[in-house]
């Protein structure tokens, strides 16, 4: 039985790609659930979950309930990073985002000293090198850290990892993909002010509701990399992947949240019918 989801995030208004998207999921076939990733409080407002929920509705979608919200899954997630924690694969970073950048500055011009991961320059791994006491002493004055993910440990730990992709990546990518846990460097798993990040929640979250096939965007392929690896870190089934393309704007961009006139709102007040928005997205 395949199990499929849908996750925005309520920080704005679904437009023609939200509804891609869900139209993807909803018609993979089996089961269809809904989950609100709304872990960053600063951005997410009630009035948008609710907007999601009324927009889903008149494209005549049917998903499961109750719907999932990440907000309410906090203790999950602390209890995994605990868990991984134990193992030894996490450390405290004290950088603040400035001292990464003039750190990764200064790597440019010796560019060996860098790599690029797919949401910029990967951490230069200043922190990774503090000993224990170090640690305790910043922690103990009361120094915000976040934790991030030793990729090299991580890497050591889970071992060659694939993951199947269903549909096709950016560049055509099908079948079983081998895992590159190096990609995102040592990316951050919690922070101060969120104690989740987008890719842990999302494996726990798509283990927890069963979810067998992910479907997404072209957008979030690399992110499959690294969410392999904290399935295998975390004892978590793995699901099968189908990225899709991404719908663009007439000008080839990716559609704003920002962008009012795209929003199925806005549609749906002109008079485009559910019918005419399904037809258009090839449904
Ligand atoms: N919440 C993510 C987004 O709105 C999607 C996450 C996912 O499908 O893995 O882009």
């Amino acid at each position: 039985m395949i199990v499929t989801r849908f996750a925005p995030s309520p920080t704005g208004f679904l437009h023609l790609g939200h509804a891609f998207a869900a139209l993807t999921a909803a018609h993979a076939g089996g089961r269809f659930l809904l989950r609100i990733e709304d872990i960053d409080g600063t951005r997410c407002r009630p009035e948008f979950e609710t907007a999601i929920y009324e927009d889903l509705a008149w494209l005549e979608l049917n998903w499961e309930k109750p719907v999932l919200r990440q907000s309410d899954r906090f203790g999950a997630y602390r209890a995994a990073l605990d868990g991984l924690r134990a193992q030894g694969l996490l450390y405290p970073c004290f950088c603040t985002r400035a001292e990464i950048a003039a750190e990764v500055a200064r790597a440019i011009e010796a560019p060996h000293n860098m790599s690029l991961g797919p949401e910029g320059p990967v951490y230069p791994g200043t922190c990774r090198y503090l000993g224990d006491a170090q640690r305790l002493e910043r922690m103990a004055g009361g120094a915000p850290y976040a934790l991030r993910l030793n990729a090299q440990k991580a890497a050591d730990r889970a071992g060659a990892l694939s993951f199947q992709e269903n549909g096709a990546g950016p560049q055509g990518e099908q079948g079983a993909i081998a895992v590159d846990p190096l990609l995102f460097g040592d990316i951050v798993l919690a922070r101060k002010e969120t104690p989740a990040s987008y890719h842990l929640a999302v494996v726990l979250d798509d283990a927890f509701q069963g979810v067998t096939l992910v479907t997404r965007g072209d957008d979030l392929f690399a992110a499959a990399h690294i969410q392999r690896v904290l399935q295998a870190l975390l004892g978590l089934p793995a699901p099968a992947y189908a990225h899709h393309k991404l719908i663009l704007d007439e000008t080839g961009k990716k559609f704003s949240k920002r962008d009012s006139a795209v929003t199925l709102r806005t549609l749906r007040e002109r008079g485009a019918t559910a019918d005419a928005i399904r037809a258009q997205l090839g449904f």
